[in-house]
């Protein structure tokens, strides 16, 4: 049993607010007969439906996340969103999700400072990082440990210790290919030990009802990140179900 599970919803670039709308509000019923005592659950949609997402989670115990965010407080950066803007709409934000990393060429250099300008502004960040393909074990391990070694490095022991790690192979993100659960704990605990401080580390990667029980039993993994499921209510919902069979309630 766990203490704490936290489930992570990225909905991409998906959802016009009439979506948006249609979707929180459909989470909104399903949990109404649901406990989410021991449960962090974290939306992140785009940028444009965060204002209303805000006034329509009011209430709740759902939390808000942004999916990406600027490395300054402001300045001359065309299309560009700060953190400094965020912390009006959200608590959390997605920084080096593999995407951003592979379309729009975001180095562990920029990911460093951007989370560093992300705690600054006094949000959390949900740090991604990953091998990118199955390849040998010490690579593999060489490369998620250098992503997460760059992440840290202008962050002091307390700064440190607000950041949520996600552990997403790339191969497994959208694929339906999910990791071994046991495979993914080895991961995640490598993480861990990495570190200072101890730190939350989340799997994503093909995240489904029917697969997260597995993620959710490893002892190292404290919680999901969710893509394609989150966008679909029903299976959401399952998800959260699911994670209350692991969380100790009061
Ligand atoms: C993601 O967006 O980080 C992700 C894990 O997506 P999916 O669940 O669709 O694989």
């Amino acid at each position: 049993m766990k203490e704490e599970i936290l489930l992570v919803a990225n909905w991409k670039m998906y959802g016009t607010k009439k979506e948006g709308i249609k979707l929180i509000s459909a989470i909104k019923a399903g949990l109404k007969n649901l406990s989410t005592e021991g449960l962090t659950i974290v939306l992140c949609p785009p940028f444009t439906f965060l204002e209303k997402a805000k006034e329509l989670i009011e209430g709740t115990r759902l939390k808000l996340g942004a999916q990406n965010c600027h490395f300054l407080p402001c300045g001359a950066y065309t299309g560009e969103i700060s953190p400094l803007m965020l912390v009006d709409y959200c608590q959390y934000v997605i920084i080096g999700h593999s995407e951003r990393r592979r379309y729009f060429f975001e180095t562990d250099q920029l990911v460093s400072e951007k989370i560093k300008a992300a705690l600054e502004a006094g949000l959390r960040p949900i740090v991604c990082v990953g091998e990118k393909q199955k390849k040998h074990k010490k690579e593999k391990e060489e490369e998620v440990l250098n992503q997460v070694k760059a992440a840290v490095a202008y962050l002091d022991n307390k700064k440190m210790a607000q950041l949520i790690f996600a552990y997403e192979p790339v191969w497994a993100i959208g694929t339906g290919n999910e990791a071994d659960p046991s495979y993914a704990n080895r991961m995640s605990q490598l993480i861990k030990e990495s570190l200072p401080v101890n730190v939350p580390v989340l799997y994503g990667g093909s995240v489904e009802p029917d697969n997260v029980g597995g993620f959710f039993k490893q002892e190292m993994i404290d919680g999901v990140l969710i893509g394609g499921a989150s966008l679909q209510a029903s299976y959401f919902l399952k998800i959260i179900q699911k994670a209350r069979r692991y969380v100790s309630q009061p």
